[in-house]
């Protein structure tokens, strides 16, 4: 292999812990598992560090019945154990801890896990997926996955027949509350604005559905429920009066964050901080580091999308560290 020394260990400290792996995974949603179960079966004795969420969003839902292969649905917890167990099975180390640090300036790549352990790896695939941006009331975190989600794709289902609402003025929002209103009686779409960020196209289908109502210049103040879940939300219209509505669903479309705070300014990202990758691959502007999953994808963000972006990582390493004996 080329140009694959190990660094001293004692760059900065000389207990520094160093271990040098062929593939290092960060993160451990449906890519990060998919990556390492295909990076395993390949030899590439792959390392995964599963991060602060280990299992990433999915883990946050209940119900998952669009994934395809479980007929009778599966909980999110339950088939990311289920992706675990399969990593483990061809030998994927999986590990708890979480990357704090990146020197992807040459190779091999050294990645801090938990400030204090350094990996240096040959090949490194990121999948460290990407967080939903919440309103932080602390009704909605006692509601989470009892009502409040951040996903319609994922829960709209649940809420067939009901009536709903969605916060947010983008693209996603926009979004969401087109495809609830196909599902759904009723959806509120709450914008704090007079006017949505959403692209034109978006909004015209928003102003076809004749179940979607918009409510302009209204913030969320307080979401309400019971032991049965949400049933209804206090909003504040534009007088600073509060407003009452009924609904068992409570979707939040206020965008995400992209977990790759550690790559910046060493990866190519977009302005949100989505790493781009070569169109069709999962390879990044550094040879030999490789992202998929929702770190990389603004656009689709669902569990079989990521998984299949992994299975793309895992096979794009392989061929790189091939390409490099
Ligand atoms: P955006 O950042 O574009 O929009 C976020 C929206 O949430 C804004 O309307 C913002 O309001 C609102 N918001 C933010 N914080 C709060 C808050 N605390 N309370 C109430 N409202 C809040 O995120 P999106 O996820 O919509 O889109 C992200 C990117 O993905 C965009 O580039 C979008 O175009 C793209 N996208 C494309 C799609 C497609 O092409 N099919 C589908 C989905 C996304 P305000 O406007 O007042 O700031």
């Amino acid at each position: 292999m080329d140009n694959l020394d190990e660094k001293p260990a004692d760059k900065n400290n000389s207990s520094e812990e160093v271990e040098h792996v062929k593939c290092l995974i960060v993160g451990s949603g449906p890519a990060g598992y998919t990556a390492a179960i295909y990076a395993a079966r390949a030899n590439l004795d792959p390392v995964m560090y599963e991060g602060l969420e280990p299992g990433g969003q999915l883990t946050t839902t209940t119900e998952v019945e669009n994934f395809p292969g479980y007929p009778e649905g599966v909980t999110g917890p339950v088939m990311m154990e289920d992706l675990k167990k399969q990593a483990q099975r061809f030998g994927t180390d999986v590990r708890f801890g979480i990357a704090t640090d990146s020197d992807l300036g040459s190779k091999p790549f050294r990645v801090t896990i938990d400030n204090e352990k350094t990996i240096v790896a040959d090949s490194l695939i990121i999948a460290t997926g990407a967080t939903a941006k919440y309103l932080g009331l602390e009704s909605e975190e006692k509601f989470k996955g009892q009502g409040v989600s951040a996903c319609a794709t994922c829960d709209g289902f649940f809420y067939k027949g009901q009536d709903v609402a969605v916060v947010g003025g983008g693209d996603t929002a926009a979004e969401e509350a087109t495809y609830l209103a196909g599902i759904c009686r009723k959806v509120y779409l709450i914008v704090r604005k007079d006017h949505m960020r959403a692209s034109k196209v978006m909004q015209r289908r928003v102003d076809r559905a004749e179940n979607i109502e918009v409510l302009y210049e209204h913030t969320t103040e307080m979401i309400l429920g019971d032991v049965t879940g949400v049933t209804g939300a206090v909003l504040e219209n534009a007088k600073g009066e509060d407003v009452q509505i009924d609904i068992s669903g409570f979707f939040v479309a206020i965008g995400h964050k992209p977990n790759s705070e550690i790559f910046r300014d060493q990866l190519e990202m977009d302005q949100v901080g989505y790493i781009q990758t070569l169109p069709g691959t999962s390879k990044t502007n550094v040879e030999g580091v490789f992202a998929c999953g929702d770190v990389q994808d603004p656009v689709y963000r669902q569990a079989v999308t990521a998984a299949g972006s992994g299975c793309k990582a895992a096979l794009d390493a392989e061929r790189y560290l091939g390409s490099l004996e």
